[in-house]
């Protein structure tokens, strides 16, 4: 099975100078070949992106001495791609190719010269670009090209690989999360993940800094200033990117079926803005996570409805009772049956999971 995994690339400025390069290169190219096919068939010629590439390398190329100082992979990869284009145009199925504008689709592949690349983790070897660091890791892949394209400011890379779904060996079936405020996650086995130190700082933080820009008057010098200082605190998703990471895999490592929340979840969350964006935002990275790494590591996910209230029944005997978000433990009214509020969250969702596995 082809699979491809894209994800956003960590580079520094000399690094991204040297990406935009290579795309420039790969655009010259192909601008350069496509604006000579156009003149060929005018004239009656059968272009080819082969005999075009021939003659650009024999006698086009070493007029541009730039051009040596970049991967000549990228040309070569140029005119196969122009070739490809024209091939979907000739069939009917893709309209005829144009030029390509500068900052609009900016990308470039590269391979090893036919060769295998492994990659795995966050620090990548590419040819002739070096090592590069993802800010998410990547599985264990091999593949012969990648490809690097710009969106908006960021650079990202695509490699396509041939995927067989490596399924880890399950210490356990079933498995319910509840993902907090308090702690990242609660599992349905007691395992606690515990938001970062660095987080829960960050976290304090910026409840301060609402607090405060909410007595603010609009308009107020004190007020730009406190938005300013939001503005400084705000990247603590990053903090805790790692975190999640390392539940991520573990709940897809070692577990057969696994019961999240939907997203959009607790009315509970409603009357505390920040708390429940928090939340919404972890839930939302875990989710996206656990999708692609679910299919890594072979298990199943099971979302729960949104309106099934996990935090309100009773993962003993079933009763539904209310939750204000203020009551850490769950007293059961009809069984009697006391658990931490997250814990038993998580229990009704292993419940839930277990019920709609397939
Ligand atoms: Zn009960």
């Amino acid at each position: 099975m082809q699979r491809a995994f894209k994800t956003k690339l960590k580079l520094n400025n000399k690094q991204k100078t040297l990406m935009a390069q290579h795309a420039g290169y790969s655009r010259w190219v192909w601008n350069w070949a496509l604006n000579l096919w156009k003149e060929a068939a005018l004239a009656g010629l059968k272009p080819s992106a082969n005999k075009l590439k021939k003659f650009y390398t024999h006698h086009v190329k070493p007029q541009y001495t730039w051009q040596s100082t970049l991967s000549s992979r990228v040309y070569q990869f140029a005119f196969l791609h122009l070739g490809e284009a024209f091939s979907r145009f000739f069939q009917g199925i893709a309209q005829h190719p144009k030029f390509k504008k500068k900052g609009r689709n900016d990308s470039f592949t590269l391979d090893n010269c036919g060769k295998v690349m492994e990659f795995s983790g966050t620090r990548l070897k590419l040819p002739f670009i070096g090592w590069v660091s993802t800010y998410e890791p990547l599985p264990e892949i091999q593949t012969k090209r990648v490809t690097i394209s710009r969106v908006a400011n960021s650079w990202y890379i695509s490699v396509a690989y041939e995927f067989e779904s490596e399924s880890t060996p399950k210490s356990r079936e079933y498995l319910g999360v509840d993902v907090g405020v308090k702690v990242l996650a609660t599992c349905s086995d007691g395992t606690v993940f515990h938001n970062p130190r660095a987080y829960k700082q960050a976290q304090n933080k910026l409840a301060r800094l609402q607090r405060e820009l909410s007595r603010r008057q609009i308009g107020s010098n004190n007020r730009n200033k406190t938005q300013l200082k939001l503005a400084k605190v705000h990247p603590i998703a990053n903090i805790r990117k790692d975190a999640i990471h390392k539940l991520t895999s573990w709940l897809c490592k070692n577990h057969a079926v696994i019961g999240l929340e939907n997203l959009n979840v607790s009315g509970l969350l409603k009357n505390h803005k920040l708390a429940g964006a928090i939340a919404d935002a972890a839930l939302y990275e875990i989710r996206r996570q656990v999708e692609y790494k679910s299919e890594w590591y072979g298990c199943q996910l099971v979302f729960a409805d949104r309106f099934y209230p996990s935090t309100k029944t009773c993962s003993s005997c079933g009763h539904v009772q209310e939750m204000p978000l203020k009551e850490r433990v769950f007293n059961c009214e009809a069984c009697d049956y006391t658990a931490d509020r997250d814990l038993n969250a998580s229990l009704n969702l292993e419940r839930y999971a277990e019920g709609f596995s397939v």
